[in-house]
């Protein structure tokens, strides 16, 4: 088959062009209705006229995406057929690093970092043809709910200015519902990829952990960090997830396990798959808005076929303070490498060099990363450590056995995604505990390692997105992402 362009005509406007889903995109590119170079150069128009609103994008690599979208035109020119993100422009949570375009993990102290290497994630989009747009703001680490603890400047949920996005990944889902990004990368260590998607209205997917390398993650809590798609379909998140996931030499905790082709998966019929519904995720604290949607979706799932079960989560109510041990123990570690000597801030006029680490990590930290340092090496040392951070490590297991029981009966389980929908610019803040209740519903997944995605299933009075969370089986996202896209095409 040839795919060679005789005349190009361009038959998209600006706006129409920021809208479309991958296949639309880069079939628009491999047919000759626009080209990569200027579908790249209508989201920059875009990012250029609502970011400054929005907050969603810390850098942009406009070299790197124009170089990048020349070759991918050059590719059609050829008549070459392209790869499934042929053209497509992408953003990138600033957490993963990209050779020689700064990253700074939305901290000061890697204020100027610019990174040596690219991490396998963003190589594997960019190996299939993806254009990166640029560096997506965050939470400080990807310590927090609401990317109000990002170092520069916070992010506007695009759906209600006056409302937070969601965190930490909030760059990541504003980009992708404000239409400055056709997919974007997140990172989600205690729901940061489903609990931003759920605040913004689009869909994101948090895999098994292992699924996707971490290799050049910035790390936040090794045996929690995920890295996954945010995006406007359940199909474009296959799609990414195909692309990414994978055993990565670089990456010793990425599995083994064969990839499956998400995308075919989507087709097979959602009748008879088994749901599981656990009354821990649907009691106290659930706004009754939020509650009314997720009961209307499960209603949908079983007038599509699905069969509906009730199951027990008991330990549930132990998550929160696990989660908060296990991801603050892990933090206090993996932030140590940050002492001015080899990354970023180094604080200028110290006199020894203890005062040197002191102060670069004073002045290069923000309030709620010493929080956490200081919570985890709590936890870690001597004479606390059984009490806490071992304790932890304990209800860890009582987590995934629940969830491992629980999957003996069911082949999916369906909660909300978080007890609200977005909450105000300043609402929580200044009460961390308030901010760490909400992400309830999302970190038992990462502590059992689960994958989970988020997908939009309805709004509030005041029209803001409310998210269904679809919790799956280690290594099984293709039951979850073909629940989800069941449910999409029904809604
Ligand atoms: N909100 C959680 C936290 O603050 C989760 C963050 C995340 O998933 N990166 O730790």
């Amino acid at each position: 088959m040839f795919y060679f362009c005789i005349l190009p005509s361009y038959s998209f406007n600006c706006m129409e062009l920021t809208t479309l889903t991958i296949d639309a995109a880069r079939s628009a590119v491999q047919e000759c209705k626009t080209t990569a170079t200027t579908l790249a150069e209508a989201f920059y128009s875009k990012i250029e006229k609502d970011d400054p609103k929005i907050g969603a994008f810390l850098t942009l690599s406009k070299e790197r995406a124009l170089a990048k979208a020349v070759e991918i035109d050059a590719r059609v020119a050829k008549g070459e057929k392209l790869p499934p993100l042929g053209g497509v422009p992408v953003g990138i949570k600033d957490v993963m690093v990209t050779r020689g375009v700064r990253t700074t993990a939305g901290s000061k102290i890697l204020g100027n970092y610019i990174p040596p290497y690219d991490c396998t994630a963003v190589a594997r989009m960019e190996a299939a043809g993806a254009v990166v747009l640029g560096k997506l703001n965050c939470d400080e680490f990807a310590m927090g709910s609401s990317t109000e603890n990002s170092a520069w400047h916070p992010v506007h949920n695009p759906r209600d200015l006056s409302r937070v996005p969601g965190g930490s990944s909030g760059g990541s889902a504003a980009a992708v519902a404000a239409d400055m990004a056709v997919v974007t990368l997140g990172s989600d260590t205690g729901g940061s990829i489903r609990q931003p998607a759920s605040f913004c209205g689009v869909v994101g997917l948090m895999p098994t952990y292992g699924r996707v390398s971490r290799y050049g993650l910035i790390a936040f809590a090794s045996s929690l960090d995920h890295i996954g798609p945010l995006a406007k379909t359940v199909r474009d998140a296959a799609i990414v997830l195909r692309t990414i996931a994978g055993r990565d030499p670089m990456d010793s905790t990425s599995a083994d396990v064969p990839v499956p082709d998400y995308v075919a998966e989507l087709q097979k019929p959602v009748r008879g798959v088994k749901i599981g519904v656990a009354k821990e995720y649907l009691g106290e604290g659930l706004d009754s808005q939020v509650r009314k949607a997720v009961e209307a979706a499960i209603q949908k799932l079983a007038s599509l076929g699905c069969e509906i079960v009730e199951i027990s989560l008991a330990h549930t109510k132990y998550a929160i303070p696990t989660y908060y041990i296990v991801a603050t123990a892990e933090a206090s570690s993996n932030l140590a490498r940050y002492d001015g000597v080899r990354y970023g801030y180094r604080a200028s006029n110290a006199r020894t060099l203890s005062e040197m680490y002191r102060r670069s990590r004073d002045h290069g930290f923000g309030a709620e990363v010493k929080r956490r340092i200081m919570l985890g090496t709590y936890a870690l040392s001597a004479g606390y450590y059984d009490a806490y951070y071992l304790k932890a490590q304990k209800v860890r297991t009582l987590l995934t056995r629940d969830f491992e029981e629980a999957f003996k009966k069911v082949d999916a389980i369906v909660t909300p995604t978080s007890p609200t929908a977005a909450f105000k610019l300043g609402e929580k803040v200044d009460d961390p505990l308030a901010m760490y209740l909400a992400d309830i519903y999302t970190v038992t997944a990462d502590l059992a390692g689960i994958p989970g995605i988020s997908v939009p299933c309805g709004e509030t009075k005041e029209k803001l997105p409310i998210g269904l969370q679809i919790l799956g089986k280690h290594f099984d996202e293709a039951t979850i992402l073909r629940l989800a896209h069941g449910y999409e095409q029904a809604a």
